[in-house]
């Protein structure tokens, strides 16, 4: 499998820590609101990338955290902490706010098709490990105290800014806030990885330490849940491209200077969700959810199709007029697969070659789009239906469009709509004009014309109009 990393810039051969086995960290919500779609984007390529490297044969353990503490309004260590900002906003503790809205975290997750991480843990639930973690820093000299507060030293590293690639506007991210610099920071680049004091003394959850009563710094979380859960070897860590820095890049240096060796040698960064007018964010405003996608009739398995459709190192521009189109070509999707007949032989060589082009999409970094033409290349095959149906069962499993459930609802929608008695005909007439259908039909099948063509004078007497459709027969009286 090709992947493209982040920290060298290259698309490289990926060969895990150990052979055969994945071990895999995403960065988990900041449970103070609902995730906007342009979050999701992250976490649908993400199981993509999972699903992908499953169905390639790879044993994959992957770790999720919820941040449920520290994680201050700006990404750097300035601003007040989301989850009280969360829970005054809602008249709410926080760990009711954590509650609420990790429950509707993976409640869209369930409908966008993203299957959950075996390992899911809340940063509240690791502070020993993270109080540990700072000790190891501080005797290492890696970290130093001040104002009350532990920073990680940035100057003591060989090279801090490890992704090359960063443009200026996702540096400026750690120093939007610059105006209210930190004074006890060495350099502007240090940050906390303990608070005991902050601006905002009334945060609700802080806990014992060594450096007296508080609370741990944002990014030590997912260095400190990644390490106990995952080990001091990690093969992939994903995010959103915001997250490269300073989240990433801070975590590479506190888990590097704790570990003693490299630690992660795969970085998988999602590109943006863009409008119109730029990058989609809860802070300018333009607050897309899940929800409300449903409230305007889309199926959120359309959004999922929709951000499959592009490759996750592009930007996606968002626009309701491309989802309207996504929303079209999952319809007609679905309908060609409900046509597909459950019978035909089996044919192995021509099943593996369509097996080959889908692998190989996704063996080329995740290219989900060459994906879905290998989906459709299905219909094209000179295969039968039932390997037809078979083929993107299997494809569907990765993909995850409900493609299968879908069609079947179609199918039997329409079945119900056959069976249903047409306007002005007694239950009777019906079942007799059905008993003659199928005789028709039948008659067809064994070649006797003769009856067929009685059975159709007799419809045709009785003002019976029938319909043959792809996925069968209906009729109804002619005024
Ligand atoms: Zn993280």
């Amino acid at each position: 499998m090709f992947l493209y990393n982040t920290l060298t810039q290259r698309k490289e051969i990926f060969t895990p820590h150990e052979e055969g086995k994945v071990k895999m960290y995403t960065c988990g919500p900041t449970v103070y609101h609902f995730a906007h779609i342009g979050n999701l984007r992250s976490y649908i390529m993400e199981d993509m990338l999972e699903k992908s490297l499953r169905y390639l044969g790879y044993d994959v353990t992957r770790a999720m955290n919820i941040t449920d503490v520290g994680h201050l309004s700006s990404d750097a260590d300035t601003g007040e902490d989301k989850m009280l900002k969360g829970a005054r906003r809602e008249k709410k503790t926080v760990m009711e706010i954590a509650q609420f809205y990790t429950d509707a975290f993976f409640t869209d997750c369930e409908k966008l098709g993203i299957k959950k991480p075996e390992i899911v843990v809340p940063a509240t639930s690791c502070i020993d490990e993270f109080i540990h973690m700072v000790e190891v820093l501080l005797e290492k000299e890696y970290a130093y105290i001040a104002g009350g507060n532990v920073y990680f030293d940035t100057a003591k590293l060989p090279s801090y800014y490890v992704f090359g690639n960063m443009d200026a506007e996702d540096l400026d991210v750690g120093v939007r806030d610059s105006v209210e610099e930190d004074s006890n920071k060495k350099s502007k680049s240090d940050f906390v990885l303990w608070f005991t004091k902050s601006k905002f003394d009334d945060q609700e959850l802080k806990w014992d330490s060594p450096w007296g009563i508080g609370y741990p710094g944002w990014h030590i979380e997912c260095s400190g849940i990644s390490v106990k859960y995952l080990g001091e070897y990690l093969d992939i860590h994903c995010g959103g491209i915001d997250n490269a820095f300073p989240h990433h890049t801070n975590e590479i240096a506190q888990s590097e200077a704790y570990l003693g060796h490299p630690w992660c040698k795969y970085w998988f960064h999602v590109l943006h969700l863009n409008d119109a007018r730029g990058k989609m964010s809860k802070s300018k405003g333009d607050f897309l959810t899940v929800s409300l996608l449903e409230e305007k009739g889309y199926d959120p398995l359309v959004y999922r199709m929709f951000c499959l459709q592009s490759h996750y190192r592009k930007p996606l521009t968002f626009s309701f007029e491309s989802l309207d189109n996504t929303a079209v070509a999952y319809k007609k999707l679905v309908q060609r697969i409900a046509a597909l007949k459950t019978e035909g032989e089996h044919d192995e060589a021509g099943c593996e070659a369509l097996r080959t082009k889908f692998k190989k999409s996704l063996e080329n970094d995740v290219n989900t789009s060459l994906a879905l033409t290998a989906l459709y290349d299905v219909f094209k095959a000179k295969v039968s239906d039932a390997d037809k149906l078979a083929m993107i069962k299997e494809f569907d499993e990765v993909l995850t469009l409900g493609l299968i459930a879908a069609a079947d609802k179609l199918n039997r929608e329409l079945e119900e709509k056959r069976s249903a008695i047409p306007e002005g005909v007694t239950a009777e007439e019906a079942a007799e004009i059905n008993a003659l259908i199928a005789k028709r039909t039948e008659a067809r099948k064994a070649k006797d014309w003769g009856t067929a063509d009685a059975i159709r004078d007799e419809l045709a007497a009785r003002h019976v109009v029938v319909i043959d459709t792809p996925q069968g027969i209906s009729w109804h009286i002619e005024k």
